[in-house]
């Protein structure tokens, strides 16, 4: 199986990329958590990420296609992968697929998340954090037990910057532009699959491995 996940922040496409890996034995890549790593141990491609990533920003493509290509081009290359967060642009889907010619592979499904802007941002505002041990609540689904302060060591709740309303419609807003051309490009080529991306984990991966079963892949 060789799948793209694309969703907008906060649709769980991450959470679910880990348990498809996990439970189909798929390698998950992850072009955040590359990104993330890179800057964390001060690589070179870490230092030339490290400011877009600071504000917000997309990385540029030309950086994230060669590292992507860096990974396939390498001995133990993917065969069977879940791709999150990557491709998020039509550049960036461009410069796959020919990762993937050169590979003779070929994809599976990209799995769009599909939830609404309002859920997002109900969601994600809705999130707080423990500034000391990094614990996260949630008003809607998991408050703690006294009003703003964390369960574990007292320490008065935090929200985010980027779990906060107008970020998060910011954030949104840069998804959706994105993605614009990214869709209709794979919908083009027949590969588009739409999961609900509302309810909790379980519900959302039963939804998943439906959608794929009616793709044709075997799970
Ligand atoms: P994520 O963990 O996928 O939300 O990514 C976190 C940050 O990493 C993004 O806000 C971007 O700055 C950068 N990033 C991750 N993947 C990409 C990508 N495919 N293209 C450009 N920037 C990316």
């Amino acid at each position: 199986m060789r799948l793209i996940l694309v969703g907008p922040p906060g649709s769980g496409k991450g959470t679910q990329a880990k348990l498809l890996a996990a439970r189909e034995h798929l390698t998950h890549i992850s072009t955040g958590d590359i990104l993330r790593e890179g800057i964390r141990t001060d690589t070179p491609l870490g230092r030339l990420a490290r400011p877009f990533m600071q504000s917000g920003q997309l990385v540029p493509d030309d950086l994230v296609n060669e590292l992507v290509a860096d990974r396939f081009r390498r001995d133990d290359r993917p065969d069977r992968f879940v791709l999150d967060g990557y491709p998020r642009t039509l550049a960036q889907a461009n410069s796959f697929d020919q990762v993937l010619r050169q590979q003779f592979l070929s994809l599976t499904a990209v799995v769009l998340f599909a939830i609404d802007d309002e859920e997002i941002i109900r969601r994600l505002s809705g999130r707080w954090t423990c500034p000391l041990c990094s614990t996260t609540y949630n008003v809607i689904n998991r408050p703690p037990q006294r009003p703003d302060i964390c369960d574990k060591d007292g320490t008065p709740l935090m929200q985010r910057e980027d779990d906060k309303e107008c970020t998060v419609r910011e954030r949104l807003r840069a998804y959706h532009r994105n993605t614009q051309g990214l869709i209709p490009y794979y919908r083009d080529q027949g590969l588009v699959r739409e999961v609900t991306a509302a309810g909790d984990v379980e519900a959302i991966y039963a939804n998943l491995v439906q959608v794929l079963k009616q793709a044709g892949a075997r799970c």
